[in-house]
């Protein structure tokens, strides 16, 4: 899930993500050449959350500033997990694509833009990081894996 409007500070859940959480989303990071942004990652924690949140991952993104929270639900095993963070940091590389049409919606009269726009819109970049995703995220491995070995 992308959230792009809310301020970053709101995502400060104070929690840090266990070492190697943090190994990952820095070689994600790498892999996909975002070293110029500030990525905090944060875990939704079963005390922040009575039940389980209806999403596994979100990302707050500000491509204007280049910063980004990703928050993840941590009660996930290892594998489904790194994929949710791999289609998190996706939202990341399509945030100027989103924020291009955010911004054009706005220029629609909201008579004619209708509520279900922004919807749409939501919907379309979830499929798309999604499609993405399950293209990228086997190669990714794989190719960690290689670089593993070779060390
Ligand atoms: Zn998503």
């Amino acid at each position: 899930m992308a959230a792009t409007s809310e301020t970053l500070d709101d995502c400060d859940s104070g929690q840090l993500p266990p070492a190697w959480v943090e190994a990952y989303a820095q070689q994600v990071r790498d892999c996909f050449s975002l070293q110029g942004w500030d990525i905090y990652v944060r875990p939704m924690t079963k005390e922040q959350h009575d039940e389980e949140p209806t999403t596994a991952g979100l990302a707050h993104v500000n491509h204007r500033y280049s910063n980004a929270v990703i928050e993840y639900w941590d009660q996930q095993p290892v594998e489904p997990l790194k994929r949710v963070l791999v289609h998190e940091f996706l939202h990341i590389l399509v945030a100027p694509l989103t924020t291009l049409i955010e911004a054009m919606l706005l220029e629609i009269p909201v008579k004619r833009r209708g509520m279900f726009m922004h919807e749409m819109q939501i919907h379309a970049e979830e499929q798309v990081v999604t499609a993405l995703t399950r293209i990228i995220f086997p190669l990714l491995q794989q190719s960690l894996a290689a670089h593993a070995i070779e060390e």
